[in-house]
């Protein structure tokens, strides 16, 4: 990155932040950067509203998932052409799985650990719930993984970052792992993209998935991304093989055949609003150097921890201690932490509650900064120490937590 165009951190007026609160939960739903409306609302009214059908020619949304795909990849150490865009991090997840195993159809088991996130898991279990009766899930505890990987496993499909601890795995050493045995390797970066500088080419492995919803501020339902080795690509044979993923989409040719590259991960038409809003929400990373972002964001969890912990005895850290274990959240655990959090965030500290007691707060340096981080603790202390919890009104429970 060029010194002169560096952004300084943090940058609280790119973001449309309500006055007096205090967001420490940009891990599971990033804010409005403030340039989103105004785009949203010229893409609505001039392409949607102006050109209705000829926006796909015209306005370029056909190649929007593609376009969109490379600012991702640069934010992850991808190259240009390997990324797209679109559907949900599930469905992601359902075709980098479906490609691995067909890549290494000899094999039979799928290892992930018991920290992922249950979506990625039960994708994992529809799948092969689908397949000969011979595949096999295996999940084993985190610190586990390594050991595991044996010589039957065909991919590794593991999420950096736990989204209840923030532990993180090594990427560069387990890839290495994964593939002195032979196995694909599958990155989960939901709680990586944005939060943490991640080397896909560097690591070499086979194939990355990710939302951009969370760090990446892309908002609620905002499309997830794909990566797949620009090598390999062309011998992936798509389990979910859309029209926008074939070759010639508009020849509509009565039989499948894939595009030459990241384009046959696409499936069918993407979210243009969706992804509108994300393609002007990712205009807040130009000119900065995910090293920086890095750097503020073990800054701010080191400071919350020693605040924490020398105020509030009742809670106990739930995230690794060693800062090169951890990503860009910080969880700490106490029995009543439901209600610790509904008390918090009536106070206008948000984070969020992961059961059984796991309180979590994220740091997002764009817009988070030390005086944050310390009126957040003044506040969780007043909860705490003054058993705000108890009250009957914090212990309902709501669908979403
Ligand atoms: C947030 C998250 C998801 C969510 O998947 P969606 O299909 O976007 O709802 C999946 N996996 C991991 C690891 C996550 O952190």
């Amino acid at each position: 990155m060029m010194k002169d165009a560096a952004q300084t951190l943090p940058m609280k007026d790119r973001f449309d932040l309500p006055e007096g609160m205090i967001y420490l939960d940009g891990n599971s739903l990033g804010p409005l950067p403030r340039a989103v409306p105004d785009h949203l609302a010229r893409v609505v009214a001039d392409e949607w509203g102006g050109h209705l059908i000829k926006g796909w020619n015209v306005d370029g949304w056909m190649a929007q998932p593609m376009r969109v795909g490379d600012k991702v990849a640069r934010l992850i150490g991808a190259p240009d052409g390997s990324v797209t865009m679109g559907d949900t991090l599930s469905i992601k997840v359902y075709q980098a799985l479906s490609a691995a195993l067909q890549m290494r159809s000899d094999r039979k088991v799928i290892l992930s650990d018991s920290g992922n996130f249950p979506t990625d898991l039960y994708m994992a279990q529809g799948l092969i719930a689908h397949q000969d009766a011979r595949h096999e899930l295996r999940v084993v505890a985190p610190e586990d993984v390594v050991e595991a990987i044996t010589d039957d496993v065909a991919v590794v499909m593991l999420t950096q970052v736990d989204y209840r601890t923030g532990r993180m795995h090594d990427m560069a050493d387990i890839t290495r792992r994964a593939h002195d045995a032979g196995a694909i390797m599958l990155w989960d970066l939901a709680h990586s993209a944005g939060a943490v500088p991640v080397d896909l080419a560097g690591c070499g492995c086979e194939m990355a998935v990710g939302c951009t919803y969370k760090y990446l501020n892309g908002g609620p339902g905002a499309p997830a991304f794909i990566y797949v080795r620009p090598d390999l690509v062309g011998r992936i044979d798509p389990a979910l093989s859309g029209w926008l993923g074939h070759d010639a989409p508009f020849a509509f040719e009565p039989d499948y055949r894939p595009a030459p590259d990241i384009a046959r991960m696409r499936v069918g038409t993407p979210p243009v609003l969706q992804m509108s809003a994300l393609e002007a929400a990712l205009d807040v990373w130009d000119g900065i150097d995910m090293q920086d972002v890095r750097d503020r964001s073990i800054a701010l969890s080191e400071l919350f921890i020693a605040e924490v912990e020398a105020r509030c005895p009742d809670l106990t850290l739930a995230s690794p201690r060693d800062v090169a274990r951890r990503g860009s959240q910080v969880s700490f655990a106490f029995a009543q932490g439901y209600a610790a959090m509904q008390a918090l965030i009536a106070h206008d500290v948000i984070g969020d509650f992961r059961a059984p007691d796991i309180m979590r707060f994220g740091f997002t340096p764009l817009y988070i900064d030390e005086g944050d981080v310390v009126r957040a603790v003044d506040i969780l202390a007043d909860v705490m120490n003054d058993r705000l919890w108890d009250r009957p009104e914090y212990q309902r429970k709501s669908a979403v937590t």
